[in-house]
């Protein structure tokens, strides 16, 4: 059986699942989207990835065609037409089928698309050794450009920094923000572990403000441990104890190096597999 897409209130076979080459998604970029997991059949802190589509949108003045009661229907709908519990879930909003030209008032139609499918996790070697990244010299968007809170469908920047990573032997890559201070990798949140402490850069640093770094800030204060959200640079990065990345599909993942320096002992921290440990048990509860 083929997999089914819903578009704008019906689901279609993967293959029958398309939007105009006239939509401004396509053609500018000119739309938001959410990554979200769903664990044994329930999605992982769903409102709090519709709150930042909802924001996302607002941002960019596009209007969502539909109430968040019904996207949440909506998406638990399109799981159970594809028999998942375990599952990827991606969200699109596009501006919808237009004229040639940038104008937004010119285009009809916002396309909400989802995607549900089955979830690509890294190897669980990455989890047991760590992950090896490198700095991209592609900054993450400057905020007085397009605010990097914005999940909007202009990834490019971290696309280019992806390439960097990639070219370099690695998965992910850290991108720094416009005054040089570490924003975060080109899909994941990044975390330091100093001296006991977790650090992890703020929201002003130009980031965005991952679903999973919120719940990680939670587990790891319920663990007493103190977690402080402060500008870090680079020589942060090279004399902390311990480094990890969150994201939806990476989850909690640790860093054992970094630009070819070897992070604490060059080994996963304690910390960090206890915060991994902490997540599995809060995900798959
Ligand atoms: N930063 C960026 C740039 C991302 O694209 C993502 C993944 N959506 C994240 C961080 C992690 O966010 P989340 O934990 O909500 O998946």
């Amino acid at each position: 059986m083929s997999l089914r897409i819903f578009i704008n209130g019906t689901l279609y076979d993967k293959e029958n699942a398309k939007i105009s080459v006239y939509d401004h998604g396509l053609l500018y970029g000119d739309g938001v989207f959410e990554g979200i997991r769903a664990y044994g059949g329930k999605v992982f802190r769903l409102h709090e990835h519709l709150i930042r589509l909802w924001n996302s949108a607002k941002a960019i003045c596009l209007s969502i065609p539909m109430s968040l009661a019904e996207m949440e229907k909506a998406i638990y709908d399109t799981l159970a037409a594809n028999d998942l519990k375990d599952a990827y879930v991606r969200l699109v909003v596009t501006r919808g089928a237009g004229s040639l030209g940038l104008d937004p008032n010119r285009t009809s139609d916002p396309q909400v698309i989802i995607i549900t499918d089955k979830i690509v996790m890294y190897p669980e070697e990455y989890y047991q050794n760590g992950l090896s990244i490198v700095t991209a010299s592609t900054i993450r968007n400057h905020p007085a450009a397009l605010s990097p809170r914005i999940k909007s469908l202009n990834y490019l920047n971290n696309i280019m920094a992806k390439i960097e990573g990639l070219q370099a032997g690695c998965v992910e890559a850290l991108m720094l923000n416009h005054k040089g201070e570490i924003a975060e990798c080109t899909g994941d949140n990044i975390f330091l572990v100093r001296g006991g402490d977790v650090l992890t850069p703020p929201i002003d640093a130009g980031i965005l403000e991952g679903v999973t770094r919120e719940a990680v800030i939670e587990l790891a204060r319920t663990d007493n441990l103190i977690v402080r959200e402060i500008a870090l640079t680079r020589h942060d990065v090279y004399i902390a104890d311990e480094c990890f990345l969150t994201g939806t599909a990476a989850e909690v993942i640790p860093v054992v190096k970094v630009d070819n320096r070897p992070i604490g002992d060059g080994k996963p921290g304690a910390i960090t597999r206890e915060l991994i440990r902490k997540f599995r048990e809060l995900t798959r509860a």
